[in-house]
């Protein structure tokens, strides 16, 4: 019995979304002739005009070793909007339809952030499109809706079935709504896990008053701002003084900044914000994270543990992703990436989580990755990064807890603390590191319930 497993980086509602989305990624989809038949299928259960999403395709595991377009998908279906997600979530491909219903054209320019990929000769959209979330989320908005319900029960019911107790969502677009909708769904009985949401840079100016509930009183809790830090032609996103700005004014709030930052100069620049906010105005026991932090050299790890910075990893990006890695990613950011055990040596907290949907939920399959740094074909990512077994199984219970300032009440099994359990069919501490992926959940109580329970 180990204590209820956190995942400390997930997006719910995406996830309710898959669950009732298509599955494009593998191995449900490998071609693009596959996803072609998933839409088929679809198209066949719904009436002409409805949405058919589908998302987690890549197309490095596409045999066509390319995108999805427009064409491709107006030859499944021409009388659905068809859109389906790459599993960055950051990329979208559109059938004809369903660009013209969220209105792109050719004479549409490309927005602020976003770019509307087009064929060379004749400028005309593919259908592929890169950092447009919002305005399709607007479109779809109504859609989704609809079918979140039935889509919370079962993230709800199947987070049960993996042994998570607790789960913090980090969706950049997280507001007050959004927090009022999960409670919604708590109440409902969808969701049984302990349920904490940052906020969105946008709904943090709105309303920071609005602190009054963040105290944990067994509902959907508050907890971080979110910033995403990204590069667009070449320049850091925000810029690094504006970044300075806002992680004072989270820090100077009394909140914890929560920034998504990937590569070396995003992660140094998170870095950089959040000693800037400690050197204006110093706070102990702060808990900024930096979310993702892919590319980490020792140096960045050593000023990070001064800063007393938790990072947020997803260790099983290595086993669902590692093989693209290793043929992808260059050969100096490969040595320093997801360096779990390097940041650990430096005195960095390190929390564990999967980014859910990005990759399953498992967290048994994130402490085989941890301890084993395998990825799912056997290829080895940085063996120098492999961490213990119960160094691992923290990443997703003391140290989680920590991240999301949960350890008071969970993330351990202690007397006083409420009963968040799972019970394993093995020791992922004990058995041969091989076997730690494929170990069960038999049961799993929250609060000294019993939310799940294998027949
Ligand atoms: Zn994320």
């Amino acid at each position: 019995m180990v204590p209820g497993f956190i995942d400390a980086h997930c997006h719910l509602a995406a996830y309710a979304r898959s669950m009732v989305t298509l599955d494009a990624g593998p191995p449900n989809a490998s071609s693009i002739s596959d996803i072609q038949d998933l839409v088929r299928q679809a198209a066949r259960e719904r009436p002409p005009g409805a949405w058919i999403l589908g998302r987690g395709y890549h197309e490095f595991d596409l045999a066509e070793k390319r995108h999805p377009t427009r064409w491709d998908l107006d030859i499944a279906s021409p009388v659905h909007p068809v859109k389906i997600a790459h599993r960055s979530g950051h990329t979208h491909v559109l059938n004809s339809l369903a660009l013209k219903r969220v209105g792109i054209s050719m004479e549409t320019g490309d927005p602020p952030d976003g770019l509307i990929d087009r064929d060379l000769a004749t400028g005309e959209p593919t259908g592929l499109v890169h950092g447009m979330n919002e305005l399709l989320a607007r479109f779809l908005a109504a859609t989704q809706d609809s079918q979140a319900e039935t889509g919370i029960r079962m993230a709800g019911a199947s987070l049960a079935a993996l042994g998570i107790t607790s789960i913090h969502d980090a969706s950049s677009r997280n507001d007050w709504s959004r927090r009022d909708l999960f409670r919604t769904w708590q109440q409902r009985g969808h969701l049984p896990q302990r349920t904490s949401m940052v906020l969105g840079w946008e709904a943090f100016q709105g309303d920071a008053a609005d602190e009054g509930d963040s105290a944990d009183d067994g509902h959907v809790r508050v907890a971080g701002v979110k910033i995403i830090v990204h590069e667009t032609t070449g320049r850091l996103s925000p810029s690094q003084l504006e970044l300075n700005d806002m992680v004072l004014r989270i820090h100077q709030a009394g909140q914890q900044a929560v920034l998504h930052a990937i590569d070396e100069k995003q992660v140094t620049a998170a870095c950089i914000a959040i000693e800037h906010a400690l050197k204006t105005s110093p706070r102990a026991d702060h808990r900024h994270r930096i979310e993702h932090c892919s590319v980490c050299p020792p140096a960045l790890a050593k000023q990070m543990a001064s800063a007393g910075i938790t990072v947020v990893t997803q260790p099983a990006f290595v086993y669902y992703d590692g093989g693209r890695y290793l043929r992808t990613v260059p050969s100096e950011e490969l040595e320093h990436l997801y360096p779990v055990a390097t940041l650990k040596q430096h005195g960095v907290r390190v929390a564990g989580s999967s980014d859910f949907p990005v990759v399953p939920p498992n967290p048994l399959v994130g402490i085989y990755a941890a301890v084993t740094r395998r990825a799912a074909d056997g290829e080895h990512v940085l063996s120098k990064e492999r961490i213990g077994p119960l160094e691992a199984l923290s990443l997703f219970t003391v140290d989680a807890a920590h991240a999301i300032r949960a350890e008071t009440g969970t993330g351990s099994i202690r007397p006083g603390t409420p009963a968040d359990l799972v019970l394993l069919s093995g020791d992922p501490t004990g058995v041969p590191e091989e076997e730690i992926k494929d170990i069960r959940v038999d049961m799993t109580m929250i609060d000294g319930q019993v939310v799940w329970e294998r027949a």
